[in-house]
């Protein structure tokens, strides 16, 4: 007997961390930022208020059901929105904990990290990766779009606190859009904003993938990438995965949402076999199904060898 899950998903290869089970505890973008490169579209709850948006049940539900039948690398809070926001991740990530002693990591897009009650519900996690795309206050706008009332003076003050005070592991994010935050001043406003972090393990580059947010925001090369990185302090590494680049006349177009859901349609997969049917990454694929599972198109099943998606449209009625 399976059943949908709504809030776990995966567990999904991830190069970063191993076999990772997710975590989405945010309903489909709610964030504070409205990134012009966000995989999901552009944000329609735009907002830095903390709500338990998911209650703790019900994700510790899923949770003690999936790990009582599989042991991942890591369980991982990322998904549709900023998991930050969800006032109940101390409860969540403390619960989890309880429940397993695999590390427990947290993606973050580090806006809300100048609240104490987001630095303390983070001190539980093992793993914590932030980001910071920008420097000053117009890149940040221009990349991120910080919702009403914050601004980048807050986010990075927030984001110094958090380093210096919590005792897990700290990889830094900062994703570069060409033309966007990219340029010289803008690198070394990064330079210098990164020298005043304490205790970063690593500086992970990223760069735009699969049909961004606004469209026409490029990635930066894979050349660029690593020479920019060699001019970071500390340890850097490029986690970047770079689309497929179609041949002019070979035909050959990026999946989208209608391809992972006819893909499912003819038999329910995992993240993993969705990635494997359309020839993309599995964060990649993530991303396609993260708004069919929003509107109910898909839902998550658990079985006794992973948690495989199936259309709504096809799953018995009780
Ligand atoms: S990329 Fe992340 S932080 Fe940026 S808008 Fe999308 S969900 Fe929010």
């Amino acid at each position: 007997m399976s059943r949908a899950f709504k809030h776990l998903y995966g567990p999904v290869p991830s190069r970063r961390l191993g076999r990772s089970l997710g975590v989405d505890a945010i309903p489909f973008k709610t964030c504070s930022y409205d990134c012009v490169y966000c995989q999901l579209g552009r944000t329609t709850n735009h907002g830095m208020e903390r709500a338990p948006w998911v209650s703790c049940d019900e994700v510790l539900d899923e949770a003690r059901e999936i790990l009582a039948l599989d042991r991942p690398d890591v369980v991982s809070f990322a998904g549709s929105g900023e998991p930050t926001l969800n006032s109940e991740l101390g409860c969540m990530i403390a619960g989890i904990k309880e429940l397993t002693d695999v590390p427990v990591a947290v993606f973050t897009n580090a806006s809300l990290l100048w609240m104490p009650d987001v630095r303390e519900d983070l001190s539980l996690a093992d793993i914590v990766s932030p980001s910071l795309d920008a420097a000053t206050p117009a890149a940040a706008q221009r990349v991120n779009r910080l919702c009403e009332g914050l601004s980048y003076e807050m986010v990075y003050e927030g984001l110094k606190t958090f380093c210096r005070t919590f005792r897990g592991r700290i990889w830094l994010e900062i994703l570069l859009a060409q033309g966007v935050n990219d340029s010289e001043a803008d690198l070394q406003a990064l330079r210098e904003a990164c020298q005043g972090l304490a205790r970063v393990e690593r500086i992970q580059f990223n760069t735009v993938s699969r049909p961004p947010a606004d469209k026409g925001v490029l990635p930066v090369a894979r050349e660029r990438l690593e020479k920019i990185a060699s001019t970071f302090p500390g340890r850097t590494e490029i986690i970047a995965s770079y689309p497929r680049t179609a041949k002019a006349g070979d035909g050959r177009r990026q999946p989208e949402a209608r391809d992972a859901a006819d893909l499912i349609g003819r038999h329910p997969a995992t993240l993993e076999g969705v990635a494997a049917g359309l020839g993309i990454s599995a964060q990649e694929a993530r991303a396609l199904l993260a708004p069919l599972e929003a509107d109910g198109t898909v839902v998550a099943e658990a079985r006794a060898d992973g948690s495989y998606y199936r259309l709504a449209s096809q799953v018995p009625k009780p």
